[in-house]
């Protein structure tokens, strides 16, 4: 069966897989959706066998009908090898009497190598496909961890340039050092003086200028997203939610058809997403626990059905979470209203122009499989603490946001399904705020001095993405202002001003 996709503001035009990876977004200003989402045709049983290759074929052939199995088999094993550090690619760990799922064992440390190790694979396959000959331009915001990991998916690969904006006070020390030091000649990185919001947002906007895209195409290039508003990158991450599923029924932690909790720290919504459509696959899934941190928009969202984000923007110690425009949601709040296009546009216009909107009763209605929670700056460093001293397991900030909530709904709701946590992040790459969490003994202390206490102190030895920039030489130094977004993109690409 070939499965087509449209956009969340328009229902009418539907394009390939392929096309909505290479376009990225929609041209009005919508998200890809694939039509609807396929059912698993494997077994639990077949799954439970199979590798993190093996099951990352068995879901995304259903995704993306249009690739030949000679092409997705290229692309997923060119992503999934000896990058990861470990054979498994998404080891799980029981901690206490939860399970993550460790999705940083890639090249930068964080979940976003889960997709961004094979987007620039998915992304020229599309473009051989659909005969692209431009330049693919890939315009990325990242809140700390999307920009680095997508760098090095795209390092050096031949017919693509990256150009990533990250907010200039608004990632940690490693996160900073690790995307200034990018090597590769067709990578660029700008520092905005403004937060993760306004990146998010100017690169939208560049996305939607049809003055813009006519210079671009004169000159060579077309655009493309590694956000996770790119359908290429939500794919990949159903795949782990699959495999953790069959790798508990493996191990015996759970039985045939039990259902899970998933709990997932959240900030732009992909990651929960992608738990979402597993669940729609046929994966036994029972709640979403979607966790916030200070900034808790989704988590007023969820309770009460109004979504707004004016409020102020708070900088915590979960940085890639310090997000007030979750654009994922786009996707939920499609698919809740029932699929109409015309009705979610409505609403992204209300969010676009008041910052706000509120959802129908009928539309809450549908959002029973999910949680919202949220942990303070102090719960947080709390979870790290306590977690280190029962078990000697040490999680990164994020990762301890979502332990946190999932602990909180457990007691509030008496609820005792096993639950699973995407554990998003190596504590190394949040050294600072982790040790002061364990000890405040630490606090004020260099980051890569705290590295090797680290070590010491979890016994997990230094992952060589950390090693790597402790001496690497500092190779961007671009800053701008928010709303200078177009000109610095045109003086990278050398399109005349
Ligand atoms: C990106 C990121 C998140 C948030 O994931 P979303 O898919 O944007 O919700 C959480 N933790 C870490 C470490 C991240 O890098």
């Amino acid at each position: 069966m070939n499965l087509l996709y449209k956009s969340t503001r328009n229902s009418e035009k539907k394009v390939t897989a392929s096309e909505a990876i290479l376009k990225g977004l929609a041209e009005d200003g919508g998200l890809f959706v694939p039509e609807q989402i396929p059912t698993l045709d494997v077994t639990m049983e077949e799954l439970k066998n199979m590798t993190y290759q093996e099951t990352a074929y068995a879901v995304m052939k259903q995704f993306l009908t249009d690739f030949t199995e000679e092409e997705l088999k290229h692309c997923i094993d060119s992503a999934y090898d000896s990058k990861f550090d470990t054979e498994v690619i998404a080891p799980l760990v029981k901690v206490g009497d939860v399970y993550h799922l460790e999705l940083f064992h890639g090249a930068t440390i964080a979940f976003k190598d889960m997709a961004l190790s094979i987007l620039p694979h998915l992304m020229t396959t599309s473009a051989k496909k659909n005969h692209v000959t431009k330049d693919i331009v890939i315009l990325t915001a990242t809140s700390g961890d999307t920009g680095k990991a997508a760098m090095a998916g795209f390092a050096d690969v031949p017919g693509t340039k990256i150009i990533v904006f990250y907010p200039k006070n608004g990632v940690s020390r490693v996160q900073e050092m690790q995307m200034v030091t990018q090597k590769g000649a067709n990578t660029s990185v700008v520092a905005i003086h403004g937060n993760f919001d306004n990146a998010q947002s100017g690169v939208k906007a560049l996305f939607e200028d049809q003055v813009l895209a006519k210079e671009l195409d004169a000159a060579g290039y077309q655009f493309s997203s590694a956000n996770s508003i790119n359908i290429g990158r939500l794919v990949p991450q159903v795949v782990y939610y699959v495999y953790a599923y069959a790798k508990l029924l493996q191990n015996d932690e759970i039985q045939s058809g039990e259902k899970i909790n998933v709990t997932v720290p959240t900030g732009n919504f992909g990651n929960i997403l992608a738990a979402y459509y597993a669940k729609q696959m046929g994966v036994p899934i029972n709640k979403l626990i979607c966790a916030s941190n200070e900034n808790k928009v989704l988590f007023d969202f969820f309770r009460t059905g109004t979504y707004d984000k004016n409020r102020e923007f708070v900088l915590t110690s979960s940085p890639s979470m310090d997000i007030l425009i979750s654009s994922n949601l786009e996707r939920l709040i499609y698919t809740i209203a029932g699929q109409d296009g015309q009705k979610n546009a409505e609403l992204m216009d209300a969010l676009k122009s008041s910052g706000a909107y509120e959802i129908t009763k009928e539309m809450k209605a549908k959002l029973d499989d999910f949680v919202g929670g949220y942990a303070t700056e102090e719960q947080t460093a709390q979870a790290i603490h306590d977690t280190y001293k029962r078990t000697g397991y040490v999680m990164d900030t994020h990762t301890a946001v979502a332990s946190c909530v999932c602990a909180q709904y457990r007691e509030e709701s008496g609820d005792e399904t096993k639950c699973l946590i995407a554990s998003t992040a190596s504590p190394y790459k949040f050294v600072g705020s982790v040790m002061r969490a364990i000890d405040a003994e630490y606090a004020g202390r260099d980051e890569f001095e705290l590295v090797d206490e680290l070590e010491k102190l979890s016994q997990v030895a230094v992952p060589n993405a950390v090693k790597e920039i402790r001496d690497a030489k500092i190779l961007h130094t671009r800053e701008c202002d928010a709303d200078k977004m177009k000109e610095t993109v045109k003086e990278i690409l050398e399109i005349e001003v």
